[in-house]
């Protein structure tokens, strides 16, 4: 192939803002760490006025082009089913995407999602990989499931054991991703596919970094590698930095956390697509008023009964009123100096950013949990669905940043006494320094999250690593990969 002076870097991402973000922010590290040119393939669900929104605002001509693929209307009932269908019926027009682009790529990244359309790089004979936005501990799950599958009969649900992954601790059959819940629906059948898909890319980017989870990459370099058979680099945390632009409620909204104290307001968000139920609403308010500590919560009503509803949808709820309604009463009038509401969406960096936030409740989305950690605020886990009880645990039982809810939230409305506790315990017993592990910890990833991520350190030459062989079109190092593994080794 003809050897361009520049190596152009085509990635792929699929529905959803919580995989278009990262796919926009690696592209971003590859253009401005190496120079490279970066086209960016964004696979939109056409009904999401947040992601409408990220696109528009994302342009930006001097770091990456993006291409809006608008994908075809696909009728699933699970979401993640829902995205793996869709990325199928869009494999024509990726393929038409590139090879219409006036730069021949160099190299093919898909999201988790977009593992179909690897055979579109090998045609095109340049080196393929699969970025996925999550950890290795999710990871090595994932990789490990088609040997899950053969050894493991009946339900994951009701084995009495945790589930064993060689050189990585084990997974609760509660903690499983929603795709492993049952494995008769065509959920587990698509997810299997992709996991088995895994391996025809050349390697795994993941988003994580070697000091946070040395324990599972070694694993994937290692003992994993027989399922796996490809390198994983970890390349890590790769979360947006900048501050996104504000408009007027934004900016209300950051005066207001001018005037808090240090670390005193706790942030309550669920995603992208995550919404309550309206009684845990209600009693998530009386939790919250209960624990007489300040609070921004986005609010987003119900769609449906899963937790996931607003998945497509994001943002385009204008059903504010309906959700005050539902409230308890007078809670707005009660809550006035001590609390702001946020319809649908807020500015999520720039809110963890601020100096006044001192706890997030978070479904713990890996976005959101790599945005936490890399602003140093601690977590009170609140897992809704796909691998977020797995992340939960690993925050909680790992990394020591979290605590969690004892009885799952999406089985069981958490009550307002067990809120207001988990909130007093994070804002006030660790501001109060009679207990500050959680902070200290989260300061110490903090610090080792952007060692990892500078000139010199773990990721950032990972990285390099990865467009070294991109540049070169060295495929022998992909394959081989003697080098990679004996990094990960020690
Ligand atoms: N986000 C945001 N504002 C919101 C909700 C979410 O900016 O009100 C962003 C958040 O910062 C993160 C992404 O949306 O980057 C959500 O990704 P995550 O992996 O946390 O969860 P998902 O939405 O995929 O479940």
């Amino acid at each position: 192939m003809d050897l361009q002076k520049t190596a152009h870097v085509v990635l792929l991402s699929s529905p959803g803002i919580g995989h278009l973000i990262p796919i926009i922010e690696l592209g971003k590290r590859f253009h401005i760490h190496h120079n490279f040119k970066v086209t960016i393939l964004v696979i939109t669900s056409q009904t999401s006025q947040a992601e409408s929104q990220i696109l528009k605002s994302a342009t930006n001509p001097s770091l990456y082009t993006i291409i809006p693929i608008p994908s075809s209307n696909i009728s699933a009932t699970a979401v993640s089913t829902r995205i793996r269908l869709t990325m199928r019926h869009s494999i024509p027009s990726i393929k038409s995407a590139l090879i219409n682009l006036p730069l021949r790529p160099s190299a093919f990244i898909v999201d988790i999602f977009g593992t179909e359309s690897l055979i579109l790089a090998k045609e095109l004979n340049i080196p393929k990989f699969v970025y996925v936005a999550s950890h290795a501990w999710y990871l090595s799950l994932f990789a490990y499931s088609p040997v899950l599958d053969k050894q493991i009969e009946g339900q994951y649900v009701d084995q009495k054991e945790p589930l064993k992954i060689p050189g990585c601790k084990s997974v609760r059959p509660e903690d499983l991703v929603d795709s492993m819940m049952d494995r008769n629906n065509l959920q587990y059948k698509e997810y299997l596919i992709t996991a088995n898909n895994l391996c025809k890319s050349d390697a795994v980017l993941v988003n994580t970094w070697n000091e946070l989870q040395h324990r599972e990459l070694k694993a994937l370099n290692g003992e994993l590698s027989c399922s796996l058979k490809i390198p994983v680099f970890a390349v890590g945390p790769i979360v947006r930095q900048t501050k996104s632009k504000t408009d007027q409620d934004t900016e209300s909204m950051m005066k207001w956390l001018d005037k808090q104290p240090k670390e005193s307001v706790v942030y309550v968000s669920f995603g992208s697509g995550g919404t309550l139920s309206y009684d845990q609403m209600k009693e998530l308010a009386f939790g919250l008023e209960l624990s007489e500590q300040r609070f921004i919560w986005v609010l987003r009503a119900p769609r449906g009964d899963d937790a996931d509803g607003a998945f497509f949808t994001t943002g385009c709820s204008d059903r504010f009123d309906e959700i005050q309604k539902q409230l308890p009463d007078g809670f707005l009038e009660r809550i006035k100096n001590l609390g702001m509401l946020v319809q649908e969406w807020a500015p999520q960096v720039n809110v963890l950013k601020h100096g006044s936030i001192g706890c997030f409740i978070s479904h713990c989305g890996w976005g959101s949990v790599l945005e936490s950690l890399t602003n140093g605020v601690p977590i009170i886990a609140w897992p809704l669905y796909a691998e977020q009880r797995m992340n939960a645990t690993m925050l909680v039982e790992e990394l020591g940043v979290a605590v969690k809810t004892t009885l799952s939230p999406t089985k069981n409305v958490v009550g307002r006494e067990e809120i207001a506790s988990l909130v007093k315990k994070v804002i006030l017993v660790e501001r109060n320094g009679k207990s500050n592990h959680m902070r200290e910890r989260v300061r110490e990833i903090k610090v080792s999250a952007e060692k990892a991520l500078c000139e010199g350190g773990s990721s950032y030459n990972t990285l390099s690593k990865v467009a070294k062989i991109i540049n070169k079109q060295d495929f022998i190092s992909l394959s081989l990969n003697v080098d990679m593994r004996d990094e990960i080794k020690d």
